[in-house]
């Protein structure tokens, strides 16, 4: 039986990621680095039209924080279309957004699932299926 879809919108990665005015030789342009984050804030919030709550839940932040990272985005993009500016997508505080943790409630078992791969059903330990995000997943983007 397939198992549905879930939504896994925290894993994206830009298909575009170097934005320069046409005509200009790079090297005469200054360049203004968004970071993925500020990249996620975007997309959630500006082109899959979530609410700020809903978007800052997806990325795993607090509300304050996700409006903090979208004003940021927000001016970095009004810098550069209106000066003329490169705009670089890298980097950015999603270090802890790589991957996820389980753990296995029956075995103790931790292990580790990058995004965009499905989540698991059970553990690949013991087969038990009582698995968990771990603890350590959960306080990303708080106190930083
Ligand atoms: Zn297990």
């Amino acid at each position: 039986m397939p198992r549905p879809t879930k939504c896994r919108k925290l894993h994206y990665t830009p298909d575009f990621y170097y934005f320069k005015p046409a005509g200009i030789p790079g090297r005469n342009l200054e360049e203004v680095i968004l970071t993925l984050d500020e990249f996620e804030a975007i997309r959630l919030a500006d082109f899959e039209n979530l609410y700020q709550e809903d978007a800052a839940k997806q990325l795993n932040v607090s509300r304050q924080t996700f409006g903090n990272i979208i004003d940021s985005a927000h001016k970095k993009i009004a810098d550069t279309i209106i000066n003329g500016k490169i705009l670089k997508i890298e980097g950015g505080n999603i270090d802890s957004l790589k991957e996820r943790n389980f753990i296995c409630y029956q075995c103790k078992n931790e292990w580790s699932v990058p995004f965009g791969v499905e989540r698991p059903s059970n553990c690949p330990n013991c087969n038990n299926e009582n698995i968990h995000r771990s603890e350590k997943d959960k306080g990303f983007g708080q106190n930083k």
